[in-house]
């Protein structure tokens, strides 16, 4: 059960309620029937650390779950979503009918990072059917913890609310997050509101201001146009992963089904419109809308209006997608609906700001490092931030005042993630071509259109690619299509589409591997039962 606590929106006072529930919660069971008295008594609790968390995606709920296991009475923890609504004495996501939109993609966790999740987190989000594994082996998910597993971010965010409320004694708060006029002394303010972070431009003064200069072309920040095809997989996952690596124009990545995701180009990417009665209007990639099939058109069920390239007979788009769905051994009745998006990428400045005396906040997840999706890293990246700052709470709170210095190796670590991850994103974006100079991705598949298309030529060098990428996985994963199956693939594309692919370039996974930031390893204490025995 869920209970408001404090009375100000935004400041960090607990009710009595919480702290009670947090008691119970760290115990496991209701403290008066199983602890006796002096146990509790003996354990002279200091004063609990205050945290409150604004957004609760996946960063946010993943941060209170794991603050809450690792420093269990120590800690009291609130969390604030504007996604969420009171049902009965429960909170649960608002809906398509409340206006909220869930976000159906599948998203791939390293293993190095799902495994420094709390024991009782990885029980809830990895049952059967609910993940699966496609991606090989590689430096952040070595053979000791287990391949990358794929992995509905929908499904995350509904174990976690769950686990947060039920288990781990979390207030959640059904409302968006307001900074109080006045910092409140003491406490700790995770910033989890994503990568439009309100939380963080309402705290500028501590923070600076995202800076785009680092990730632009002639002075212009690069931004790229994404179409998400969602469809229902035909065939095994991992039997698309070899075209996928052999090239930069699609990526599918799937749980039996999931999103082709295509780079556009500029030109592309005016096509990408939808049709009223009365003419344009703003929908799909401005408002997040998604339109689905309906008979021989696609359609926003929010706006009533058609996708048109789907009803276009001269749209150039229109077959290129139809090329993405043959790729990877898909057809139209698999379609579940189309999306698109706009990715770039900013710098900032600093992740750790002081509000007042003993009073910090902190930038996690994608308010902190938004990524650019391709090379599969922003939530990965944004966990490694949470769990970092959760080790250094552990290791820090005593009872008494922070300080700053405290916080000194986390904001050098978030210093490394934000480099690490986005210098491969950035390369990822720019492709940079034998000399080291940048080749962005739109020209390469631009200059695909162009003829003369060799289609002999064009299907053998793109199948040799792929046997390739087939021999470097074969011991990190699990097994692949035949040959055949590959070049019956390649065989379906127009000329067009093979040479776009082609010049594409395949993945550049030496330029962008290496080194990975590692994972602070935490030291869970031992799970309800276990823990009462011990008391006992
Ligand atoms: C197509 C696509 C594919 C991706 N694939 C991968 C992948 O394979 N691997 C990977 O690691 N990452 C992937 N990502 C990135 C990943 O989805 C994000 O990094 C992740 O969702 C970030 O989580 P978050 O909790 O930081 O932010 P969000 O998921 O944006 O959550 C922010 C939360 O804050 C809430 N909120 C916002 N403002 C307020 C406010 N004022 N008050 C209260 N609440 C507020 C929102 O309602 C939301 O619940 C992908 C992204 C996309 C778009």
């Amino acid at each position: 059960m869920s209970s408001r606590a404090g009375g100000t929106t935004g400041s960090t006072v607990v009710s009595v309620d919480a702290t009670m529930k947090m008691i119970r919660g760290d115990l496991g069971v209701d403290a008066t029937e199983v602890v006796e008295p002096g146990a509790l008594l003996n354990l002279a609790p200091r004063l609990p650390l205050r945290v409150d968390v604004a957004g609760g995606g996946p960063v946010g709920l993943a941060f209170a779950c794991s603050v809450q296991a690792l420093l269990g009475r120590d800690v009291v923890v609130r969390v604030f979503d504007r996604r969420w609504k009171r049902a009965g004495d429960r909170v649960v996501w608002r809906d398509a009918a409340d206006g909220n939109r869930r976000r159906e993609q599948v998203v791939t966790l390293q293993s190095n990072v799902w495994s420094a999740l709390p024991p009782r987190v990885q029980r809830a989000l990895f049952v059967e059917g609910r993940y699966g594994e496609m991606w090989p082996l590689g430096p952040d998910s070595p053979a000791e913890r287990g391949r990358p597993r794929n992995i509905k971010i929908r499904w995350i965010e509904d174990c976690l609310l769950d686990l947060a409320q039920d288990h781990y004694g979390v207030d959640v708060v059904p409302e968006a997050y307001t900074p109080p006029a006045t910092p409140v002394e003491g406490g700790v303010l995770a910033i989890c509101d994503g990568a439009r972070s309100a939380t963080r431009a309402a705290l500028a003064a501590g923070f600076g201001t995202p800076n785009p200069d680092l990730y632009s072309l002639d002075g212009t920040p690069l931004q790229e146009r994404v179409l998400g095809i969602r469809i229902n997989a035909r065939v095994p996952d991992e039997h698309t992963v070899p075209l996928t690596v052999a090239q930069n124009r699609f990526l599918f990545n799937s749980l039996g089904g999931g999103f082709i995701n295509m780079r556009l180009t500029a030109e592309e990417a005016t096509e990408v419109q939808s049709i009223g009665r009365f003419g344009p209007v703003d929908c799909i990639g401005k408002q997040g809308c998604t339109v689905r099939p309906d008979g021989y058109r696609f359609v926003c069920d929010r706006h009533q209006a058609t996708f048109k390239p789907s009803v276009d007979r001269l749209s150039f788009l229109w077959p290129r997608i139809q090329d993405g769905l043959r790729l990877f051994g898909a057809e139209w009745g698999d379609v579940v609906g189309i999306t698109s998006f706009t990715l770039g990428m900013t710098q900032n400045s600093r992740f750790t700001a002081q509000l007042s005396a003993g009073s910090y906040a902190f930038l996690l997840g994608d308010a902190a490092n938004s990524l650019h999706f391709w090379p599969g890293r922003g939530l990965n990246t944004g966990l490694k931030s949470a769990l970092s700052l959760v080790g250094t709470l552990k290791s820090r709170w005593r009872g008494k005042p922070l300080r700053l210095a405290d916080f000194a190796a986390h904001e050098g670590y978030m210093q490394q993630l934000q480099f690490r991850e986005k210098m491969r994103a950035w390369t990822t974006m720019v492709m940079p071509d034998e000399q080291g100079r940048p080749h962005g991705i739109e020209d390469r598949i631009r200059a695909g259109f162009e003829g003369p298309h060799d289609r002999q030529a064009l299907i053998g060098e793109l199948f040799a690619r792929v046997r390739a990428v087939k021999s470097r996985l074969v011991d990190r994963m699990g097994s692949l299509a035949a040959d055949e199956w590959y070049l019956d693939r390649l065989h379906s594309l127009s000329d067009a589409t093979l040479k776009s692919l082609l010049n594409s370039a395949p993945w550049i996974t030496r330029e962008v591997g290496g080194d990975e930031v590692p994972v602070q390893p935490l030291d869970y204490p031992a799970e309800r039962g276990a823990r009462v025995l011990a008391l006992a």
